[in-house]
């Protein structure tokens, strides 16, 4: 019998009939770093990932020790689409230690945050529905909008994040219909910009977003990751004290960053109708996040864990930040321009000169140190000089090696 050609050419992309947004989809520009984050002494500060060597090993093992034997079934069966009962009361407790008030019955856990953004664009944008997000932006945000077919439209911020006076005044300028749905923000310690909203512009934006019947998507991986400066309330919060508003802001919070990605525990506080039917769409997503994974976060939460992991990450990141700030100074005294962050895990930088960040970093690439350049977090019209330091995951000293390499790359640009 003559074999069959099992590598046959009608596998080729354009052999697939795929929905208009996956015809040529852009992949994560940040992954496509990835392969070389592996190579033998790369310094990284690309990568939005929590330090491998503060992840908090003997509390998670504990809690998943503890999660199995109290209760083997609840972790190995299906469980509530919207979360374990015990996970959502205790991430209502620990919401109200944002100084968000909540209940049990107000929280759907996701598969990471990530899922619940998904979802909630799966229930509110339809292929030409207008978004509006900040920009620059988290890429993996801008991408999932790209792929629901939104006309996605950037929204002005500067170093204390969105300019709401810009945007109210763009939305003066809009066409009576259709409306933009939705508004994307992290409000506090920005992935890119590590830019916080102040709480004068937190009030003003959630009084514009109910006053325009925009839902408000807040999303807040890294607000607990504060060194310095005063915390401001999730808008979520002062949101209570603006009549109806509440009904237009959709929370997102995480253990990601906090805790460990791998979990993958998110969770997301949306007024009840959405609420109801993200739940809808999640049903045909994964059915359940991990009843073994949420179980293991209940007890880790349970346990009082937190509190002092958080303690110890937010102590080593300041350390972190403070230490490439120094170097970035003492290396590259006047080539880099930028803002320290009060919290989160990102310098948000600009190359004087006019610098092609893409160009720089080929050149750092040469020289194992590695960074993000900026124009993969903008929507239209990219700063090609901008770029993305990450100061989580290098310990002080490779901080300090790796802004030296930056200099050097720098240097030869
Ligand atoms: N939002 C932002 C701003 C992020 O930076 C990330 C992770 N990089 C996420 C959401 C996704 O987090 P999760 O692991 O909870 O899906």
């Amino acid at each position: 019998m003559a074999s069959a050609d099992t590598t046959s050419s009608d596998t080729r992309d354009d052999a697939y009939e795929f929905a208009a947004p996956f015809r040529a989809p852009q992949g994560s520009p940040i992954r496509e770093l990835f392969k070389y984050v592996g190579r033998p002494g790369m310094i990284s500060f690309a990568g939005g990932y929590p330090s491998k060597d503060l992840f908090d090993r003997d509390g998670f093992a504990h809690a998943l020790d503890a999660a199995y034997r109290s209760d083997p079934i609840a972790c190995l069966q299906y469980g509530d689409t919207a979360g374990t009962p015990a996970l959502r009361g205790s991430l209502a407790r620990l919401m109200g230690t944002r100084g968000v008030a909540c209940n049990a019955d107000d929280i759907v856990v996701t598969t990471g945050s990530q899922q619940g953004f998904d979802l909630l664009l799966r229930t509110l944008i339809a292929p030409g529905d207008t978004a509006l997000i900040e920009e620059p932006a988290y890429p993996a945000a801008i991408q999932a909008l790209r792929l629901a077919g939104a006309n996605i439209v950037p929204v002005r911020t500067d170093r204390d994040g969105i300019d709401v006076d810009a945007l109210a005044a763009q939305l003066d300028a809009w066409p009576a219909a259709p409306k933009p749905k939705l508004l994307y923000t992290v409000p506090t310690f920005a992935n890119p910009t590590g830019a916080t909203l102040s709480h004068a512009r937190r009030e003003a934006l959630v009084r514009l977003a109910a006053a325009r019947r925009i839902v408000l998507v807040e999303d807040d991986p890294y607000g607990e990751l504060r060194f310095s400066g005063t915390p401001v309330p999730p808008m979520r919060a002062l949101a209570d004290a603006c009549p109806g508003a509440r009904d237009w802001v959709v929370y997102f919070g995480s253990l990601s960053k906090i805790v460990a990605p791998g979990l993958r525990i998110g969770w997301a506080i949306a007024p009840a109708p959405i609420a109801r039917r993200m739940i809808v769409a999640k049903q045909t997503s994964d059915l359940c996040t991990s009843p073994l994974a949420q179980e293991t976060a209940r007890h880790y939460l349970d346990s009082g864990s937190l509190g002092l992991h958080l303690r110890s990450i937010v102590g080593a990141y300041r350390s972190r930040c403070e230490a490439l700030v120094k170097a970035l100074g003492h290396f590259a005294p006047g080539e880099i321009a930028f803002t320290a962050p009060e919290g989160g895990m990102f310098v948000w930088a600009r190359l004087t000169g006019g610098r092609d960040a893409g160009e720089v970093l080929k050149r750092a690439i040469e020289r194992n140190v590695m960074f993000v350049p900026g124009p993969a977090f903008f929507v239209r019209e990219p700063d090609a000089s901008s770029l993305r330091l990450s100061f989580a995951a290098p310990s002080e000293a490779e901080a300090f090696e790796g802004a030296r390499r930056l200099a050097s790359a720098l240097a030869q640009a």
